[in-house]
């Protein structure tokens, strides 16, 4: 155990911190959430690795420094109500429920969803909320969100995503090739959407009606 926390130090010094990450609250998350307890139980010796890994079903646990981007580029406060499309391991859940108030989190494969709300919830986190569906569409029974984080990657921005961002809200979404995208950042001002371009990514497809096709 003291290993792992060792390990989970050493990340995020030289991941994180040496790559602009800086956000007090952010780098903290970081800190605390074992990321080790998200891989599959063989992988759990490179769970600190500064790299995506398999995490069954043909999906990815994302390298920590892309969490940490995307997390950042987010600024949440605390207050936020927040949407993520592609629940995934989980993990990203994990550190965006240290940093907002409330969070709703959607996958599409069932198996993947579940195994995920059993690790959030042996870790005592009680403010998220499992959806099993196409994210592609948001999830509108609880919009709007005050940020939206898609974890896949995806050939256009899905309309229903902007719909269901609050005023004042952000969305970052990786958009672009199948192979190969661009994290996107949109905002939502007095009802004007800005789109900004940020880092090159590699995610795996976001599939379903607003998505790739299977
Ligand atoms: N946030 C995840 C984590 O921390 O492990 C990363 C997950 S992986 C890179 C992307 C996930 O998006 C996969 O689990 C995949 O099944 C899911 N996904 C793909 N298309 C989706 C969709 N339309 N709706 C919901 N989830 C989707």
């Amino acid at each position: 155990m003291e290993k792992l926390a060792s390990l989970r130090d050493q990340m995020v010094d030289t991941q994180l911190i040496a790559r602009g990450i800086s956000d007090p609250g952010v780098l903290a998350a970081f800190r605390k959430v074992p990321r080790h307890e998200f891989v599959p139980p063989g992988l759990q010796d490179s769970a600190y690795d500064d790299s995506a890994l398999p995490i069954g079903e043909d999906q990815t646990i994302s390298q920590p420094y892309m969490v940490a981007i995307m997390t950042e580029l987010l600024k949440l406060k605390g207050s936020e109500k927040v949407l993520e499309v592609g629940t995934g391991s989980g993990y990203q859940a994990a550190i965006l429920a240290e940093l907002c108030r409330k969070l709703y989190t959607i996958e599409r494969i069932g198996p993947l969803s579940k195994r995920a709300e059993g690790i959030l919830k042996k870790l005592n986190y009680h403010n998220v909320e499992y959806i099993i569906g196409d994210g592609t569409e948001g999830f509108s029974p609880s919009a709007p969100y005050d940020s939206i984080i898609v974890t896949a990657g995806c050939p256009q921005i899905p309309p229903p995503l902007i719909d269901q961002l609050a005023e004042g809200g952000s969305l970052v979404i990786p958009v672009g090739e199948r192979f190969y995208q661009t994290l996107t950042v949109v905002t939502k001002e007095k009802g004007k959407i800005k789109i900004e371009p940020s880092i090159g990514c590699v995610f795996v497809p976001l599939v379903g009606k607003y998505g790739w096709r299977d």
